[in-house]
């Protein structure tokens, strides 16, 4: 018995659906190519299940999804030789969208911009008709392995279909059809559906063939209508994810690393996830070689959903500071279906969160415990990241504290509890403030380099959860490197500097030094100071505002001695001027009168 052609139209709820389709994902068009092509490695995956089941046999095991695109006829074709379906499968799986949840979903969403739509069409039996998104028709022509007859469906963008049974389809699998419309035309590109291709299909789980009909230049004598599906396939079906890590090589690692991120520069160490059930995701995180501070620190962590690519950094999966590495995680119990401000508050969510923030800091804190000479090597390059994600998360702080390194003057690595003080002293530049870095390693003091924007906020995390105090160098006069001796005091010398220093804010205090030849020195208040170096940091501007500052002066010094005695006007100013040089660069004026006052002082020998 012949069947006759059959005609329909989509249920009544899904005339909705097909304009709200096209708007909705304006601007992710080129998704529709994802969803038909992991329609079909869904397939080829079900097939290969039935035949591991045991269910089907004898089924040769050449499985692939081929991806054709005809430019003339304004096609393009995705084939697969899956389970393919029947007549009645047909009706129940394309023909009635299953929406129960997905319809109420739409309506509260319609409005919303499309960012909150990636990744949301596929999870709700909506995949297939994102291809309504780009094509004026669709044909589905699908024979089931169960051996009953093709049918082809096809179908136009307001939802009225056309279903022929018994259609001439000898071998399993299903071929969708799109055609095209006129507005798309940039999806009858070559260049355009590779680069699709490459973006969401690389590591689907499928063997994936293109051919558009032209590149083939291998010779097929007995194989006339061949369409290039002898090249290599578009995809790696085994991404180096889905392995466990002691069957990975560094090589690997690192080659998976250029192909996936283009970057050729050597990622500096990687983080293999795996994590069982009940989180059950998988991934690799790299980190990345950051040359220096102002590159932008934006990394990628590209999310899939079983190999099928969703999204560039989704920052409700991962918390934000991680973003600056990069990496693939695959997370298939992500509940992708639900909107982006739900994902920030569901518990599975914050529980990879938490997982990749241990597994970050365990890795750190691994190779600071068994590699400690190549942990030094790497520290300038992650300690940017290392700042910026404990000053984010005082949990990672916590969980990495024992693995912070401060670099020293003279190139050794410490860390706090190494450093062995309450006080740090630091210096941010150590040209500028050579003669404090002097006097404080004279007396066996440390100085560690903190040369960073970022540190200001950095050593500020680090004292609020520590009892340590950081100070930079000319902050402050360690007891270590005052000498006894009776308190000096000298009110017309004090008037002196103040007047000269031309600052009547100036405070001036007597401290005897136990480095005789250094007259006197300023000190900067570091509360003030690294309030300035904020404002700078986030204006990107210089503040002028005074900061307060002390002159020390050193009364076991000979030419103070000499000051105390004969108040010289012009020998004070030397004095402070050169006090002033040691601390930072002096402004211009302040070097024009230094060096003519040097001059004058010169001419006078
Ligand atoms: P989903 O993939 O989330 O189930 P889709 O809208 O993408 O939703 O597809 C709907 C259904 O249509 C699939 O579940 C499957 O049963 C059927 N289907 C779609 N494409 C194919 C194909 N290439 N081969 C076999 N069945 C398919
Ligand atoms: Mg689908």
């Amino acid at each position: 018995m012949s069947k006759q052609t059959e005609k329909g139209g989509i249920s009544v709820q899904t005339e909705h659906i097909f304009p709200i389709i096209k708007k909705w994902l304006y601007s992710e068009k080129e998704i529709f190519l994802r969803e038909i092509v992991s329609n079909a490695c869904d397939a080829i995956t079900k097939m290969k299940r039935l035949i591991s089941l045991g269910e089907i046999r004898g089924v040769e095991d050449n499985f692939r999804v081929t991806v054709r695109l005809d430019k003339e006829e304004g096609t393009i074709t995705v084939s697969d030789n899956g389970i393919g379906m029947t007549e009645e499968e047909v009706k129940n799986y394309i023909c009635q969208i299953a929406l129960s949840g997905a319809l109420d979903f739409i309506q509260k969403y319609e409005g919303e911009n499309g960012d909150s739509a990636p990744g949301i069409i596929g999870h709700f039996g909506l995949g297939f008709y994102s291809s309504f998104m780009v094509s004026e028709s669709v044909d589905v022509i699908t024979r089931s392995f169960n051996g009953e007859p093709a049918v082809k469906w096809e179908c136009d963008d307001s939802g009225e279909y056309e279903m022929t049974p018994d259609y001439d389809r000898p071998e399993r699998g299903t071929d969708v059809v799109m055609h095209i419309m006129d507005d798309e035309k940039e999806f009858l590109e070559s260049a355009k559906i590779k680069e699709i291709l490459q973006k969401y299909c690389a590591f689907m789980p499928v063997e994936i063939y293109f051919g558009d009909g032209h590149e083939c230049k291998h010779d097929h004598k007995d194989d006339e209508d061949h369409e290039c599906e002898c090249s290599k396939p578009i995809n790696d079906t085994h991404p180096l994810w889905q392995k466990p890590a002691s069957e990975c090589t560094d090589e690997e690692y690192k080659e998976f690393y250029n192909k996936v991120f283009h970057d050729y520069k050597e990622p500096l160490f990687h983080i293999h996830l795996s994590a069982d059930y009940p989180l059950n995701f998988k991934g690799i995180l790299y980190f990345p070689r950051i040359n220096h501070e102002y590159e932008s620190l934006e990394g990628q962590v590209k999310l899939y959903y079983n190999q099928v690519f969703v999204a560039d950094n989704i920052k409700e999966v991962i918390p934000e500071y991680l973003l600056m590495l990069k990496g693939v995680l695959d997370c298939p119990e992500l509940p992708l279906n639900v909107s982006r401000s739900y994902l920030q508050t569901n518990g599975y969510v914050t529980k990879i969160s938490a997982h990749i923030i241990k597994k970050v800091a365990d890795k750190l804190n691994s190779l600071f415990n068994t590699e400690r000479e190549r942990y030094e090597k790497l520290w300038n390059d992650i300690k940017l990241f290392v700042a910026y994600a404990c000053i984010r998360d005082k949990k990672f702080y916590d969980r990495v504290k024992e693995s912070i390194l401060l670099q020293l003057t003279d190139g050794r690595y410490v860390t706090l509890s190494e450093y062995g003080s309450e006080t740090v002293y630091y210096t941010t530049d150590k040209i500028v403030q050579a003669q404090y870095i002097a006097m404080y390693n004279a007396q066996g003091i440390d100085v560690a380099v903190l040369d960073k924007y970022i540190d200001t906020q950095f050593i500020s995390t680090i004292e609020m959860e520590n009892k340590i105090k950081f100070k930079r160098c000319d902050s402050d006069i360690a007891d270590a490197l005052k000498a006894d001796g009776e308190v000096y005091d000298n009110k017309d010398l004090t008037d002196l500097f103040v007047k000269i220093s031309g600052n009547d804010k100036l405070t001036v205090k007597y401290e005897n030094l136990k480095d005789e030849s250094v007259p006197c020195i300023v000190n900067i208040a570091e509360e003030s100071r690294r309030f300035g170096d904020m404002i700078k940091m986030y204006r990107m501007e210089d503040m002028h505002a005074p900061i307060e500052s002390t002159l020390i002066v050193n009364p076991g010094n000979k030419i103070i001695r000499k000051l105390g005695d004969n108040l010289d006007e012009n020998i004070a100013k030397q004095v402070y001027t050169l006090a002033l040089l040691s601390q930072r660069q002096l402004t211009a004026d302040e070097l024009k009168s230094f060096l003519s006052d040097s001059y004058i002082l010169l001419e006078q020998l």
